[in-house]
């Protein structure tokens, strides 16, 4: 039994929707789960309609982005049940984010609940295309009213619900990379590995200067020594270099993705040669003048796979596969896309199903 209090909407938007020309977190749902934070304790847990929410100009997290945020998606399978994947791993991502954000946590039966509850409301809501998911976005944020530095003592989390059509329509698009030579994105013992507001305020400058120079999203190097690749703005990297797969370890600067975590699993899983490992840019540029260079691809909840077919580093542009989409990539994507969607069994107990 839950303590949900559950508010209906009156009347449904779905009918409005576009479900042909959905973007990415364009349009919600009609509910939104709320809790708030008070004397030590998450209260009020309620699903209402989705809508404005009010709060002083002085709310700290307009000031100090004291604020945490996940992303997972849900989807729809054959038999009308619900998949999602690998939710205790967000769960795990956030209660170590608001750890390090001085934010309380929240205990699984609370989350498993809140988001099991407000997915069966709006179940309506996941698309039935293939490709096609429910993006589930749950947030924490201070909501004290104060302008001194310090931690909030109260809190809000909530999470609303946004239907996201398939990240590639015609196939595969590869996406170029530019490395920012004046920005970095995080250092070691900063907030890189929190999934926390500011870090992506701070990534929006470098992102528009890539874009205008043509290139999809950039591509971070390490902030120490401006030399190891860390990964790309909202996804982890990828190399496969002489058959070995490899990514940049988590030493604190990276944000640990469960879709790089699950790439791992299966590419070791079958039988490849797997390394986490620092790779400098320029073992990158190397292995790519000496044709050893066979696979770049990205990794995040958004598109699964990203292939990488271009990657610019000061004057040296590295082209990728011919901007091909490598069979590893091919592989990963068709493997954890079936997985996700029921169609492969899931032998590794990823799905959270919701019948
Ligand atoms: C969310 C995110 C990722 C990908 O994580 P997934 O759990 O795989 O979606 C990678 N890098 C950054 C900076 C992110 O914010």
């Amino acid at each position: 039994m839950s303590d949900i209090k559950i508010t209906k909407a009156k009347t449904s938007k779905i009918d409005s929707v576009d479900f042909e020309n959905l973007g990415f977190g364009e349009v919600f749902s009609d509910h939104m789960f709320s809790m708030d934070y008070e004397n030590g304790e998450w209260i009020n847990q309620r699903i209402e309609p989705y809508g404005k929410i009010e709060f002083e100009p002085a709310m700290c997290t307009l000031h100090y982005a004291q604020a945490v945020f996940e992303g997972l998606k849900a989807f729809h399978v054959r038999d009308g049940s619900i998949n999602i994947f690998r939710p205790e791993k967000n769960l795990e991502r956030m209660n170590r984010s608001n750890e390090r954000m001085c934010m309380p946590t929240i205990d699984e039966d609370m989350f498993f609940d809140a988001m099991t509850e407000l997915i069966k409301l709006e179940r309506d809501w996941i698309p039935k295309d293939t490709g096609h998911s429910l993006y589930i976005r749950p947030f924490i944020f201070g909501t004290e009213n104060f302008l001194g530095v310090h931690p909030s003592s109260t809190y809000r989390f909530m999470i609303i619900l946004s239907p996201v059509g398939a990240y590639y329509k015609e196939g595969f698009n590869p996406v170029s990379l530019l490395v920012p030579e004046e920005y970095v994105r995080a250092v070691k013992g900063g907030v890189g590995e929190a999934k926390t507001a500011g870090n992506y305020a701070a990534s929006l400058l470098p992102a528009e200067i890539a874009q205008k120079k043509g290139f999809t999203q950039v591509l971070w190097l390490d902030g120490e020594h401006h030399k190891y690749i860390d990964e790309v703005g909202t996804m982890n990297i990828f190399f496969v270099i002489d058959d070995e797969v490899i990514t940049p370890p988590l030493e604190g600067s990276i944000l640990p993705g469960v879709t790089r975590d699950t790439v791992l699993d299966l590419t070791k899983s079958w039988g490849m040669k797997v390394n986490e490992r620092r790779i400098s840019i320029d073992e990158l540029i190397q292995s790519s003048k000496e044709g050893r260079l066979q696979e770049v691809f990205g990794t995040g909840t958004a598109a699964v796979i990203s292939p990488v077919d271009e990657i610019q580093y000061r004057d040296t542009n590295i082209n990728i596969n011919h901007g091909q989409i490598g069979p590893i990539a091919r592989r990963l994507f068709d493997e954890i896309s079936g997985i996700q969607y029921g169609e492969i069994s899931d032998t590794h107990g990823w799905i959270y199903n919701i019948p």
